[in-house]
């Protein structure tokens, strides 16, 4: 397995692989099932397998939650290794977001509900770093999980508007046998933290905004809504501690 710091060591790499098909799995590492069914899929379906690695800072509002994202390369790179991806692009800040950095790219409606509201700024960042990973890597696919819906409807939109040359995949999410939606930022709850979070996946469970409000009472809840996506889901984003964690149901299809 290959590992690129630079765009230019990631063009370098792909163009003797560009006569078969290229998936992309871009990633902010801490990898678990959930990323692991992505590049399990991308596996199946292209040539060419290739994870990106990269917290992007221009998607996290808050400095604390970026600087407490979890970390861990060397194991991140192994799980790749074994998963059989052939290029992991693991680029620094300043690769990516070089000084004078100064163009952005904003899903404007989709980007300002929900999460957008929470988050002001993060889906244009998410975006942003989105179209940069598509224009480096020119993949034919990438991957995406459903647990983080708005992402998807976003990712979607900015793909047609801009009419880019690839398809998006997604994923159905990945649960813990506990019905907790598997996250990164999971591993930040302690015991009785992750208790209370339960709530979250079983309010969402019920398919009904109402009776999930009441399940969720007591939770310091941002927002349980049904949210306009293809297919439209029951999205809600609770705070239990110090984590902010989000999840959602779809309501058509048998997408879990
Ligand atoms: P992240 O590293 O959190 O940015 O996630 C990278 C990709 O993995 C995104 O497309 C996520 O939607 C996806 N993902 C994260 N958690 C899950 C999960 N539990 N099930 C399926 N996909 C997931």
């Amino acid at each position: 397995m290959m590992v690129c710091r630079t765009i230019e060591a990631v063009r370098a790499a792909l163009a003797p692989l560009r006569g078969g098909s290229v998936g992309l799995v871009p990633t902010m590492g801490a990898l678990h099932d959930g990323h692991l069914s992505l590049l399990r899929a991308a596996r199946d379906e292209c040539d060419t397998v290739v994870m990106s690695l990269f917290v992007n800072p221009t998607q996290f509002g808050d400095a604390a939650d970026l600087d407490g994202y979890p970390r861990d390369e060397e194991r991140d790179l192994a799980i790749a290794a074994d998963a059989g991806v052939e290029l992991v692009f693991a680029p620094s800040v300043q690769e990516m977001f070089p000084p004078g950095f100064q163009t952005w790219v904003e899903v404007e409606k989709l980007g300002a509900i929900l999460e957008g509201l929470s988050r002001p700024g993060h889906f244009r960042g998410v975006a942003t770093v989105c179209l940069k990973l598509f224009t480096i890597v020119h993949p034919d696919r990438a991957y995406f999980g459903q647990k983080d819906a708005q992402q998807v409807a976003v990712l979607r939109r900015l793909v047609h508007d801009l009419a880019l040359e690839l398809e998006l995949r997604v994923l159905p999410t990945v649960r813990d046998d506990d019905g907790l939606a598997l996250s990164s930022r999971n591993a930040r709850l302690t015991p009785e933290e992750r208790r209370r979070a339960l709530a979250l996946p079983r309010a969402l469970a019920t398919k009904d905004a109402e009776t999930a409000r009441q399940l969720l009472d007591g939770l310091d809840v941002d927002y349980v809504e049904v949210a306009p996506f293809d297919p439209p889901v029951l999205a809600a984003a609770v705070r239990v501690g110090a984590t902010r964690l989000i999840d959602n149901v779809p309501l058509e299809g048998d997408t879990p």
